[in-house]
């Protein structure tokens, strides 16, 4: 059974109102306030996008910014550069730190300083860093193989997959879904899985929504036309505060390899929410490495 247009109205005006966990910090666009020692390419490589993106949606003529001032981070597009495959090495580049290059890619200074031998927290323009695989040998999917082997999954119909943060640091499934049912969603949870962070669920535990197993359009976007072919996958969490885990990356990956590989079998458009046209959202928060995963996924 699928939910009617009437309840997708509800649904949507009510997104729209800012109920649905992850759109409870939607705003059209993010404005960043410069911070001392900050430099415009590592603002740049914090929000991944390029310096020249950054210029350009700030009408800068040169790379000189100062302290308090307010600058407008573009939305990120095709012409998304900076950031390479997590399974590639990296090629490091003008303005470039450690730091920001390890929450592009999901992982911890410490693991990108091991990862390269390096002693010291100094890099240099042209230098190649290797950038250690997020996945991990734990298998995070058996359940998720096991209630997929069960039923028929629409492969023809699934377009899209969307990565949500939940923006808030607490839930799971169960009280998502309580919540979304409050709110007028008959089917429940608006994504179809939900990635815990080990506070109310196991930290990586992927959960697995009533809309995967009935194989329902999904209530995670504003858009009607969207949610009808897009998978949504919600890492529970405020990622404009916080990284996620590396568990949950871990389990992130691990599903989208499995879902573009064996279950869908084509390389399904990956978007993150605020990417999609029209969602005026910052989801899934500017700490999810989402270029790190357009390298991956596109
Ligand atoms: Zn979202």
């Amino acid at each position: 059974m699928h939910v009617t247009r009437r309840e997708f109205t509800k649904q949507a005006s009510l997104i729209a109102l800012g109920s649905l966990a992850c759109a409870q910090l939607a705003k059209a666009n993010t404005i960043y306030t410069v911070r001392k020692g900050d430099t415009l390419g590592h603002i740049a490589q914090r929000h991944g996008v390029s310096a020249a993106e950054l210029r350009r949606a700030n009408r800068l003529s040169g790379d000189l910014i100062g302290v308090g001032q307010k600058l407008k981070i573009p939305g990120q597009g095709a012409a998304t550069t900076a950031v390479a495959s997590a399974r590639n090495p990296y090629l490091v580049q003008a303005g470039d730190t450690l730091g920001g290059i390890a929450r592009a890619h999901g992982i911890s200074v410490g693991e990108l300083k091991r990862a390269n031998n390096l002693s010291s927290d100094v890099i240099r323009i042209g230098q190649t860093l290797h950038t250690p695989a997020i996945v991990n040998s734990t298998d995070l999917l058996t359940h998720v193989r096991a209630a997929t082997a069960k039923i028929a999954v629409r492969r023809d119909n699934w377009q899209r997959i969307v990565v949500h943060h939940s923006a808030i640091k607490y839930g799971n499934a169960k009280k998502y879904d309580a919540a979304h049912r409050r709110r007028g969603m008959q089917n429940g949870l608006a994504y179809h899985f939900l990635i815990g962070n080990g506070i109310d669920s196991g930290d990586g535990e992927i959960e697995i929504g009533p809309r995967w197993t009935k194989q329902l359009l999904g209530g995670h976007l504003k858009s009607y036309q969207l949610n009808l072919s897009a998978i949504g996958i919600c890492l529970v969490g405020n990622f404009e505060q916080t990284q996620p885990s590396k568990k949950q990356l871990a389990a992130f990956t691990q599903l989208m390899d499995w879902l573009q590989g064996d279950v869908l079998k084509k390389n399904t458009q990956f978007a993150g929410h605020r990417e999609l046209k029209g969602e005026q959202t910052i989801c899934p928060g500017k700490y999810f490495p989402l270029a790190a995963m357009h390298a991956r996924y596109d």
